[in-house]
C-alpha cells in the first residue's frame, strides 16, 4: 500500500480512533498508528479509556456492586444467599474479557471504515511527514496532508512515592489486584481514586483515602459533594482531607507492606497499607511524539496547545484527546476527534465546551453538567433551585436504592436551565437527559411539561424541574432563591 495519506492519526484512543473513522467516513484516505501492546505483546487499539481507563474500571465497578448487592441487599427483597464470596482472579478476568471484546471491535470498526491500522510508535517529523518505528526496531514514512495528533495521557507520579508496579501502583496496577488488599491507602481523592477505591473497599478492602485539598471534590457543587462525602463514608470508605503524601516506605521481606507519610492540620502521620494507588492525576503524553524542528507549540504543563478546534500552530497538524486542553474525559475527546474530522472536510463542526458532562462511577453515581451554586453566586446571576430526593421516588424505593438527590439550578429571569447535579443511581444516564435539554437552550419549565414514564428514577429529574419553579408535585415546595 502507498505511504501517503490524507490523514494519519497518531494514538486510537476515544479521540484518535474516533478521529479516524470519521475521517474514513468522510472520504479520506486515513491510518491510525497504535502503540500498545496488551498482556500478549500483541497491539490492541482503544488506548486508555478501553484498555485500562473508562472501560475496565466501570467493568470491576459493576463487579463488586455485585458482590455487595448479594452481601448486603438482597436480604431485603426476601433473597438469602448463604455466604458470598469473591474469586478476585476470575473477576479481573472477566475484566479482560470485556476488554478484549471491545479492543477487537475498534479493529472491525476500522476494517468496515477502511481506516488502515498501523502498529508502531509514531513520530511528527514534518509539517506533512510522520514515521512510525514498529516493535521489530523497523521504520517507515508515511506522507499525509493532515495529521491529527491524538496520543492521549499517562498518570502521574509523585516523588514521594515511586511506583514500584506491586506495593505501590497507579491506577493500571489497581485494576489487576489479584486479591483483596487488606489494607488499601489510595493517594487522590478524585475520580479516579474513589472509583478504584470503592472497587476494592466494596470487596472487604479497609481503604484509606489521602487528600491534600481541604474541600471534598471542590469542582462540585458543595452540596452534591457534602451528600456525596456522607455516602461514601457510610459505605467505609475513610476519606481523610488536608492529608498531603511527604514520602513512602516498603517493608523488607516477601509480602512487602508500604508506610505512608503525611502531613495534616495535626501534623506528621504516617499509616501502613499492603497496597498503595497513586491517583494524583494524569498528564498529557507527548514523550519522542514530536520532532523539534516541525515547531509544534506545547503549553506551560505540557499539552499540546490548541484553538476551539483543535487546531495546533501548524496549519497541517491538530490534536485532540487527553493530550490538549480541557477535562481528561473519554468523551470530550471523542467529540474533538469528530470535529477535526468534519473541520477537514469543510464543515462548521463545534464542539460546546460549556456542556461536557463529568460523572463519577461510585455507587451512587455522582454527575453534573452546567454550572454549580458557588459558580452562579459568585458571578451575581440570580437563580432558581429544583431539588428531588431520590427518597420520594418511587422506583428508587422498590429497588431499594434511594441513597441522592437531584438538584436542577435555573435562571430566575429566564428560567433557562444553568445546570444540573445529581448523586445517585444512575446519575450519569438521568444527567444525560438534562444534557440535551440544555444543549436546546431548554427552561425548567420545559422539562416540567414533559411528560415521563411512571415509575421511573428519571421522575427525580421532572420533579427538580418542577420544583424550579416551586410547582413540585410529590415534595413539599420550599422554592429556593439565591
Ligand atoms: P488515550 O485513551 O490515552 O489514547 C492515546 C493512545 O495513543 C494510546 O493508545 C497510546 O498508546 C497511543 N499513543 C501515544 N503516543 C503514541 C505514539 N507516538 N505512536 C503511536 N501511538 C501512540 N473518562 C471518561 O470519560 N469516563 C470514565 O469513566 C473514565 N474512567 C477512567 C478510569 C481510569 C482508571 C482512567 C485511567 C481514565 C479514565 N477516563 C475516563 C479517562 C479516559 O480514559 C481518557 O480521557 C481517554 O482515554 C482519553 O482519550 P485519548 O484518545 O485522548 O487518549
Ligand atoms: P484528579 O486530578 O481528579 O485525578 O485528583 C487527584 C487528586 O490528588 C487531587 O485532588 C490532588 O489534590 C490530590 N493529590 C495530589 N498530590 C497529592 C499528595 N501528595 N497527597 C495527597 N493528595 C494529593
Amino acid at each position: 500500500m502507498s505511504n501517503e495519506y490524507d490523514v494519519v492519526v497518531i494514538g486510537s484512543g476515544p479521540a484518535g480512533y474516533v478521529a479516524a473513522i470519521r475521517c474514513a467516513q468522510l472520504g479520506f484516505k486515513t491510518a491510525c498508528i497504535e502503540k500498545w501492546l496488551n498482556k500478549e505483546d500483541k497491539t490492541v487499539y482503544g488506548g486508555t479509556c478501553l484498555n485500562v481507563g473508562c472501560i475496565p474500571s466501570k467493568a470491576l465497578l459493576d463487579s463488586s456492586h455485585k458482590f455487595v448487592e448479594a452481601q448486603e441487599h438482597f436480604s431485603a427483597h426476601g433473597i438469602s444467599v448463604g455466604k458470598v464470596a469473591i474469586d478476585v482472579p476470575a473477576m479481573i478476568a472477566r475484566k479482560d474479557k470485556v476488554v478484549d471484546q471491545l479492543t477487537s471491535g475498534i479493529k472491525g470498526l476500522f476494517t468496515a471504515n477502511k481506516v488502515e491500522g498501523i502498529e508502531g510508535t509514531g513520530k511528527v517529523v514534518g509539517a506533512n511527514k510522520v514515521t512510525v518505528t514498529s516493535k521489530d526496531g523497523s521504520q517507515q514514512e508515511l506522507t499525509a496532508k493532515h495529521i491529527v495528533i491524538a496520543a492521549g495521557s499517562v498518570p502521574i507520579d509523585i516523588p514521594p512515592t515511586p511506583i514500584d508496579h506491586e506495593t505501590i501502583v497507579d491506577s493500571t496496577g489497581a485494576l489487576e489486584f489479584q486479591e483483596v488488599p487488606k489494607r488499601l491507602g489510595v493517594i487522590g481523592a478524585g475520580v479516579i481514586g474513589l472509583e478504584l477505591g470503592s472497587v476494592w473497599a466494596r470487596l472487604g478492602s479497609q481503604v484509606t483515602v489521602l487528600e491534600a485539598l481541604d474541600d471534598f471534590l471542590p469542582v462540585v457543587d458543595r452540596q452534591i459533594a457534602k451528600e456525596s462525602m456522607k455516602i461514601l463514608s457510610k459505605q467505609g470508605l475513610d476519606i481523610k482531607m488536608g492529608s498531603r503524601v511527604t514520602g513512602s516506605k516498603l517493608s523488607k521481606g516477601a509480602k512487602k507492606t508500604v508506610t505512608v507519610e503525611y502531613t495534616d492540620k495535626d501534623g506528621e502521620q504516617t499509616e501502613t497499607f499492603d497496597k498503595l494507588i497513586v491517583a494524583v492525576g494524569r498528564r498529557p503524553f507527548t514523550e519522542s511524539l514530536l520532532d523539534a524542528s516541525v515547531g509544534v507549540e506545547l503549553d506551560e504543563r505540557g499539552f499540546i496547545k490548541v484553538d476551539e478546534q483543535c487546531a495546533t500552530n501548524i496549519p497541517s497538524i491538530f490534536a485532540a484527546g487527553d493530550v490538549v486542553r480541557g477535562p481528561m474525559l473519554a468523551h470530550k475527546g471523542m467529540e474533538e476527534g469528530v470535529m477535526v474530522a468534519e473541520r477537514l472536510a469543510g464543515k462548521k463542526t463545534q464542539v460546546n465546551y460549556d456542556l461536557v458532562p463529568s460523572v463519577i462511577y461510585t455507587h451512587p453515581e455522582i454527575a453534573w453538567i452546567g454550572k454549580n451554586e458557588e459558580e452562579l453566586k459568585e458571578a451575581g446571576v440570580d437563580y432558581n433551585v429544583g431539588l428531588f430526593p431520590f427518597v420520594a421516588n418511587g422506583r428508587a424505593l422498590a429497588a431499594n436504592d434511594v441513597d441522592g438527590m437531584v438538584k436542577l439550578l435555573a435562571d430566575a429571569k429566564t428560567d433557562r436551565i444553568l445546570g444540573c447535579h445529581i448523586v445517585g443511581a444512575s446519575a450519569a444516564d438521568l444527567l444525560q437527559q438534562i444534557v440535551i435539554a440544555m444543549e436546546f437552550s431548554a427552561s425548567a419549565e420545559d422539562i416540567g411539561l414533559t411528560m415521563f414514564s411512571h415509575p421511573a428514577l428519571s421522575e427525580a429529574v421532572h420533579e427538580a424541574a418542577l420544583a424550579a419553579n416551586g410547582h413540585a408535585i410529590h415534595i413539599g415546595n420550599r422554592k429556593r432563591r439565591k
